[in-house]
């Protein structure tokens, strides 16, 4: 009888595990045609200036609309992405979009709009992003190369090799931004920080979470954001869910605040109509 009972749990076991693996092996070949079949999209986070309340800059944050599933956020896709390789394709396409979108925001709307752009490690290994062509690319659209922000993750600083540094060299020396990204979740050694020249630094929502609540979040934060204005970097705070989450982090001094109190990521067409309703208030 109990052997029987362990067949059973052991067959409910595989069989879980062989329909995750199954979803994974669909997922991955539905990835391959999601490009080609213009499935994804490029959604727009806003990020606000502390001391004005205005939308100064975005995040460029990819979806997936899935022909049956709907929207599909990028959490499960980007390690897909990053484990096949398929990242380096999207990782462009994102960019390209985001570029090109941003030249007419810019010239049709606001012009002193920043993006930010997420790039994975990955993308820095041999093969990975082209520099020298990105920086072309948006030379070519009349883009400002100040106002793209290549947001980069504490393990790609903690890597550091040569394919890395290169690139972040041709970003930089191009007149392109670099954020942090995440701030707080890898294994920040706080030493770094000096030897990464990052224009910003964004706090991890995990860290904002809680600031309202406890003084040690909200004391930890503080001493974030005056680290990072010791090496001149600014601070964008992520996942601003609250007033009072805010107007702390104001008067942390944090300068850029982003999350669900000010927007939700949205589309192109939304966040147009955010830029222009701005406008409209902002010029009377
Ligand atoms: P991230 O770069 O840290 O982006 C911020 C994430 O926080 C976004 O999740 C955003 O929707 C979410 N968020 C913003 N405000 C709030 C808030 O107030 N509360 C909460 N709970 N969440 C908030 P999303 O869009 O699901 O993206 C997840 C991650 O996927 C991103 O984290 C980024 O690491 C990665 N990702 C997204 N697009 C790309 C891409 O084009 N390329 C690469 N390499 N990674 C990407
Ligand atoms: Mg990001
Ligand atoms: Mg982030
Ligand atoms: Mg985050």
């Amino acid at each position: 009888l109990s052997k029987d009972k362990g067949r059973n749990r052991y067959s409910y076991f595989s069989k879980q595990m062989r329909t995750s693996a199954l979803n994974r092996m669909q997922t991955i070949s539905e990835m391959r045609d999601a490009l080609s079949e213009q499935q994804y999209e490029v959604f727009y986070q806003p990020i606000i200036d502390f001391k004005t309340g205005l939308i100064v800059k975005a995040e460029a944050l990819l979806r997936w609309n899935h022909p049956e599933k709907g929207l599909v956020s990028p959490a499960g896709i980007i390690e897909i992405a990053e484990d096949t390789g398929m990242i380096i394709e999207i990782g462009d396409w994102v960019f390209h979009q985001t570029v090109e979108q941003l030249a007419i925001w810019r010239t049709k709307i606001q012009p002193n709009l920043a993006i930010g752009i997420n790039t994975s490690p990955a993308q820095y290994r041999d093969g990975g992003i082209d520099a020298d062509k990105w920086v072309e690319f948006i030379r070519a659209k009349g883009l400002d190369h100040s106002a793209i922000v290549i947001e980069i993750t504490e393990s790609l600083v903690l890597e550091s090799s040569p394919s890395i540094t290169s690139r972040l060299d041709t970003f930089r020396n191009s007149g392109m931004k670099i954020a942090l990204d995440d701030f707080g979740t890898g294994y920040s050694s706080l030493s770094y920080l000096k030897d990464i020249q990052s224009d910003y630094l964004k706090i991890d929502y995990s860290f904002v979470k809680d600031i309202a609540e406890g003084k040690r979040s909200m004391s930890l934060c503080n001493k974030i954001i005056d680290i990072a204005h010791i090496y001149n970097m600014k601070v964008i705070a992520e996942g601003v869910e609250s007033s009072s989450q805010s107007s702390l982090l104001k008067q942390a001094n944090a300068d850029f605040g982003q999350g669900y109190l000010y927007s939700k990521p949205v589309n192109a067409k939304s966040f147009e109509q955010l830029l222009i309703e701005q406008k409209t208030v902002v010029e009377g």
